[in-house]
């Protein structure tokens, strides 16, 4: 039960929301505070106090007694912005408390115990499935005590503080065994499972002969990745009906690459039936791995001939390369899903200057490798490396990961071994169009005006199509110390088709503290106001400076014709 205990009107409307979320967890404790506190210290296991910190220590002072029996105590400040874990933070699940309070209440949590502010991850939140004790492991990570790691293949895992002996084991493994009393189970998606069916197979005898396959091998089913076969029996009911029963994808090879992959026991039958001597083992070990069962038939009740096949294939650990594009630069412009890749990475890759924008955000352990300007192969290939060799991987970018910057050519050295995911960032123009008002309102290019890697040809056939055909455009890269020409005869062209008057906007450090920004126009910039640093928007033959902000037009009727009645 959860005491609550408050002294003022406004301490009393949020203990009463609190209680109405909570009916059947909380007890209100009316009347004089210090008696409400002693009483509820007395009988609850969790108190939360509508008291400032202040007050809460002085009244159960008195009545604290030992940490593994005191209830916990959370208290919330009288304008309800704080919940803040105050004693029994582990032992009175205080914490948990504070975090589960500070949702409910729309408050912040306060948590000050080392190990949580650490922000260790949940072991059943880390996309893999889990068995055994994991409130108890879990409570063994948070107390610092040692964690053994035991791991039958490298499944990338965040940094987890896993050590190489402890009384509490977190066990990698796609074995039937039963987790002992002080040990996690993972089970990695390891397991591929090849199928084969006759025309009309029933699911039961498809989803019987790989549940028996996999109990006689010892394999949990809960390692199964993947269900696979040959094209022709993509839409066999019986195969698609076991895969979804097993929870899942269905993946389908052409009879042609089946035929090419050397299994131990081929047959005639499925070569006359679908034009590969093997089905079930040639599409398990299609991707590589270790053939644990080979090809088995299914029994059927009636003792009629079998109508399906399966083998067992454990698949190579699969690394995980996030790209993750961390936005121009304010935190606030980072998304909630790179903060929560950034975090689920071991291994972190990238510019030094980029890893300087995130660092406070990784978790401690997290392995670093941040290299200068212009290492771009030599990071591509390390995060490659990295994910190859079984890891959590992070390649990180400023703006858009895939903008001008490391996705391609991370992902131009990624073969399909590795899991790749991608998080979208804001990227330079679009925070630039932001600031500057509406510029990108209707159809835009970026060009980058950088011809280290391209030709200044076709950057310039690329500046002249954008120019005939009206386009807004955005220059990155625009203008470096040692690269001063290129931006002029760039602004040159667009002249061309474009009236001096065409509002340009000049954004410098977007979303950054220094960020400048002006609007001008084809025929006033001035280069010297652009660097690396900045970009560049420049209006279409529609875009107007209105209000001291940049707008191209969406071209809606009804604005054309309430500008015609002037209004
Ligand atoms: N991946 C990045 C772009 C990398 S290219 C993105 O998506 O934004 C580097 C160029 O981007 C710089 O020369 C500059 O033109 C532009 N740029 C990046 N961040 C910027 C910012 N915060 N403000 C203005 N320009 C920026």
């Amino acid at each position: 039960m959860i005491g609550l205990i408050s002294a003022t009107a406004a301490g009393a409307a949020a203990r009463d929301r609190l209680a109405a979320a909570w009916p059947d967890r909380t007890r209100v404790y009316d009347g004089p505070v210090k008696d409400a506190v002693r009483s509820a210290f007395a009988e609850c296991e969790q108190l939360v106090c509508f008291l400032a910190t202040g007050a809460v220590v002085r009244l159960i002072a008195p009545l604290l007694g030992a940490k593994a029996t005191d209830p916990g105590v959370v208290c919330v400040d009288e304008g309800g912005r704080f919940a803040v874990s105050l004693v029994g933070g582990h032992g009175g699940g205080a914490n948990e408390l504070a975090r589960a309070v500070g949702e409910s209440l729309a408050a912040q949590p306060v948590v000050t115990t080392a190990t949580d502010a650490v922000g260790l991850p949940g072991l059943d939140t880390l996309g893999f499935p889990v068995e055994g004790a994991v409130a108890a492991v879990s409570r063994a990570l948070l107390d610092g005590e040692p964690v053994a790691l035991r791991a039958e293949s490298a499944w990338p895992l965040p940094p987890l503080p896993l050590t190489e002996e402890g009384a509490h084991v977190v066990r990698v493994t796609d074995r039937a065994v039963e987790p002992a009393g002080n040990e996690v189970l993972l089970r990695p998606p390891s397991l591929v499972v090849g199928v084969g069916a006759s025309r009309g197979a029933p699911a039961d005898e498809v989803l019987g002969l790989v549940e028996d396959a996999l109990r006689d091998a010892g394999l949990s089913p809960r390692s199964v990745a993947e269900l696979a076969t040959v094209d022709a029996k993509a839409e066999e009911p019986g195969i698609v009906t076991a895969a979804a029963r097993l929870g899942v994808p269905l993946v389908t090879y052409s009879a042609g690459e089946l035929a090419g992959i050397r299994v131990p026991n081929p047959s005639d039958a499925p070569r006359t039936a679908v034009g590969t001597p093997s089905v079930a083992e040639a599409a398990a070990l299609a991707r590589g791995g270790e053939l644990l069962v080979p090809k088995r038939k299914s029994r059927r009740p009636d003792g009629r001939p079998a109508m399906a096949t399966c083998a067992v294939v454990r698949r190579p650990a699969r690394g995980r390369l996030a790209v993750v594009g961390l936005g121009p630069g304010a935190r606030d412009l980072l998304t909630p899903r790179a903060r929560a890749e950034l975090r689920r990475a071991a291994v972190l890759v990238g510019l030094d200057q980029y890893v300087d924008q995130i660092r406070d955000l990784l978790r401690p352990g997290t392995r670093i490798l941040e290299s200068g300007l212009g290492a771009e192969e030599e990071r591509a290939r390390t995060a490659v490396a990295e994910a190859r060799a079984g890891h959590a991987v992070a390649l990180i970018g400023s703006g858009d990961a895939g903008v001008y910057a490391m996705a391609s050519p991370a992902l131009a050295e990624a073969s399909d071994d590795v899991d790749v995911i991608g998080v979208p960032g804001v990227t330079a123009a679009l925070a630039a169009g932001a600031i500057l008002g509406a510029p990108l309102g209707h159809d835009h290019v970026s060009i980058s005006l950088s011809d280290l890697h391209t030709p200044w040809e076709v950057i310039e056939r690329r500046v002249r199509a954008a120019a005939e055909a009206d386009i807004v455009v955005t220059f990155y890269n625009p203008r470096s110390r040692g690269r001063d020409w290129q931006l002029p005869k760039a602004l040159a062209i667009l002249a061309g088709h474009r009236e001096p008057t065409t509002p340009v906007g000049v954004v410098r450090n977007a979303s950054r503290p220094d960020e400048s920004s002006r609007l001008t126009t084809l025929g006033e910039l001035d280069p010297a106001w652009v660097d690396m640093m900045t970009v560049v928007t420049v209006g279409n033959t529609a875009t107007r400076n209105i209000a001291g902000r940049m707008v191209t037009p969406r071209g809606y009727r009804w604005q054309e014709s309430a500008q015609e009645e002037g209004r």
